[in-house]
């Protein structure tokens, strides 16, 4: 570790009167032996063409405090890169794939009274509903199906629809007859299951041409985003560099940066999602701790420059 030559300098008179602890003695001899300029200022020291340093306590907290400040850092670097693999990894294990349709994942068993709570959730007993039930669609979900994901709109012809996806993080093909029940409530008009390449009606009238579904690309235009204002921030941190606000230039540009760093540990090349929601929020997430160790990465890197 490189201690600043002004913080040694500090120390000399302490150091000469053998008045230091034994670490600080190494740390300092370390860094005689490597600089000239301080061995100088030693021996102008012992010949005492300098007073000793009155107040004795204040160089050696100082030289403690910035050893404390950089054990810290590296410490939080290090937490950081643990963080980024392991969430790398976790996410890449347990990655959600579409189940196909096939005959028989998902039955209607047809509707059924529930009570209110039981579809809407606990909070609603809280609004003077309790006891009260509602109209739900019973769904028997076979258990290949680890979770669904659904999304709600109107359709073309102003029914309600309902597209429902079923991931699992095992997609072996296996095809175990054991069901989960779903309720769905209020009751849609409409419900269609999409696979990976097709979708099947399961509830409802079908509608002409099938129902479109928005092109999942909002990751891609995000990707965009980050490239354009990378290519901004960048170049007004290069032409702003040596100034005094160029850090600020810096920052801004390690944002775009660290999203774009996050979506390729999340996505690699892809931009194409089938389940938004989940990787939007771990590219976030990725982004976020990227982020935080480029700054304090950048931070040691420009001490040490200053420091050699
Ligand atoms: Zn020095």
């Amino acid at each position: 570790m490189r201690i600043p030559c002004a913080m040694i300098r500090d120390l000399l008179p302490l150091y000469a009167e053998k008045m230091v602890a034994p670490e600080t003695e190494a740390l300092i001899a370390a860094h005689l032996d490597e600089c000239a300029a301080c061995r100088q200022k030693l021996s102008e020291v012992e010949a005492g063409v300098e007073a000793p340093a009155v107040d004795a306590s204040k160089p050696l907290q100082a030289l403690k405090r910035e050893l404390r400040r950089r054990r810290r850092c590296a410490a939080v670097i290090a937490a950081l890169c643990v963080f980024v693999a392991v969430y790398t990894w976790f996410y890449h294990a347990n990655a959600w794939k579409m189940v196909p349709w096939e005959e028989g994942l998902i039955e209607v068993a047809g509707i059924e009274e529930r009570p209110y709570a039981d579809v809407y959730g606990q909070e609603a007993d809280a609004d003077g509903s309790r006891g009260a039930t509602a109209e739900a669609l019973i769904l028997r979900v076979d258990s290949r199906i680890n979770g669904t994901q659904e999304s709600k709109f109107k359709d073309d012809d102003g029914a309600d629809t309902v597209l429902l996806r079923g991931w699992s993080t095992n997609n072996r093909g296996r095809f175990v007859r054991d069901y989960n029940e779903m309720a769905l409530c209020p009751v849609p008009d409409r419900l269609i299951y999409e696979g990976s390449d097709r979708q099947q009606l399961l509830w409802g009238e079908p509608l002409d041409g099938g129902v479109e579904t928005l092109p999942r690309l909002a990751l891609g235009y995000y990707v965009l985003i980050a490239v354009v204002a990378a290519a901004v921030s960048g170049t007004t941190w290069f032409l702003l560099r040596g100034r005094d606000k160029s850090w600020m230039a810096r920052q801004v540009f390690f944002a775009p940066m660290a999203w774009l760093g996050a979506h390729f540990l999340i996505k690699g090349g892809r931009t194409v999602s089938d389940f938004m929601e989940r990787d939007f929020l771990s590219i976030l997430l990725m982004a976020a701790a990227l982020y935080a160790l480029l700054s304090l990465a950048w931070q040691v890197l420009l001490r040490r420059r200053k420091e050699a």
